[in-house]
């Protein structure tokens, strides 16, 4: 893997406007996505985890810059796109794509799939002749294993695995430097899943793809990527190589979302850590750390000081406060790594 980097994520903001009273003005905002920081290399996968409505979909979408964001800055080959005008963003569209979860409402159902792929070929001027094209399309159809004649038929003709190869052809046709995958393998059965996964895994070797991948599936992110950052309440409280952060995890919201990934082992669980406590509002995120209403943790200063997301090692980030403590006195480390496992009779 490359160290080139490819993406550049500086403390991004999304906050959705709430209107109402009389006049229709603002009266809140939704602190959707509240300082969010990272980078993507060529040839590497970044997975954006956390549960549903941590505000990972609102990054995938700043980044893709399918809306205006609040602030922060977004650096797409060296180059900034955050502040760029509507107009000149088509350039930008096709150095960086997307796959989303439903290959169902994805694909536009009167076109059949040689026009689907044909679209972004023809929009980027990436070939000028019919035969060019047409070869192209072949091409497509080969790197995501569906038959070259198939192109002849319509979206309802395919199963939702075949759907999400023809979406993956589609991102992969404007030939980008990094595809955004939004939950892009949660709608698919199980065996499916994993061919689609291993499929992007696949490309990615192959051309060198840079991959946002967004899921709230951990079982599926530890056997993908190569880094995770994990969200909550619109931040990211935990940034790490992925042996690292399923290895030893630093921060107790990630502890208790790995206890709850199946082990691969008959007979064997992960000791299970049950959060309390209901996910608190984004229009009104807790003081202090985010996490510290369902925090198991929790101590004084976590209800007043909001945690800075650090490096605790070897590139490892985390923010919370028993960071900060003796290593001898952090829960987290005295505690056996979630990968050690007890059978159900111990
Ligand atoms: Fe829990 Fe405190 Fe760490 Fe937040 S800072 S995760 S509340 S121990």
């Amino acid at each position: 893997m490359s160290g080139q980097r490819i993406l550049e994520v500086s403390d991004l903001k999304k906050h959705f406007p709430i209107r109402g009273g009389l006049m229709g003005g603002t009266v809140g905002n939704v602190y959707a996505v509240d300082g969010v920081s990272f980078h993507i290399n060529k040839g590497e996968t970044l997975s954006l985890v956390g549960e549903s409505g941590c505000g990972k979909s609102t990054v995938g979408k700043s980044v893709l810059r399918l809306f205006p964001l609040t602030s922060g800055q977004v650096v797409l080959n060296n180059q900034r796109i955050d502040d760029m005008p509507a107009a000149s963003l088509r350039p930008i569209r096709k150095q960086i794509q997307v796959v989303f979860q439903d290959p169902f409402s994805s694909l536009n159902p009167r076109m059949r799939v040689r026009d689907i792929l044909a679209e972004p070929i023809k929009n980027f001027g990436l070939a000028k002749t019919r035969a060019d094209i047409d070869e192209r399309i072949g091409q497509l159809m080969d790197k995501v294993r569906l038959p070259r004649d198939a192109v002849n038929r319509w979206p309802h003709e395919f199963s939702g695995g075949q759907r999400q190869r023809i979406c993956i052809a589609r991102a992969l046709a404007a030939e980008p430097d990094v595809i955004v995958c939004d939950e892009a393998v949660s709608a698919l059965d199980v065996s499916v899943k994993a061919q689609i996964v291993n499929l992007l895994q696949d490309l990615q070797e192959e051309l060198g793809l840079a991959m946002l991948f967004i899921s709230h599936d951990l079982a599926i992110v530890e056997h993908m990527t190569h880094r995770v950052a994990v969200m909550y309440l619109g931040k990211i409280v935990e940034l790490a190589d992925r042996k690292q952060l399923f290895g030893q995890p630093r921060h107790p919201y990630t502890e208790a979302l790995l206890s709850a990934v199946p082990v691969p082992v008959p007979g064997a669980v992960r000791e299970r850590v049950v959060l309390t406590g209901d996910v608190p509002s984004p229009i009104r995120p807790p003081p202090g750390c985010r996490f510290h209403t369902r925090c198991p943790y929790a101590f004084d200063r976590c209800r007043k000081d909001e945690p800075v997301l650090r490096d605790v090692g070897e590139g490892h980030f985390s923010a919370c406060h028993l960071n900060d403590g003796a290593v001898a006195d952090n829960p987290l480390l005295n505690k056996l790594p979630p990968t050690a496992f007890r059978t159900e009779a111990a």
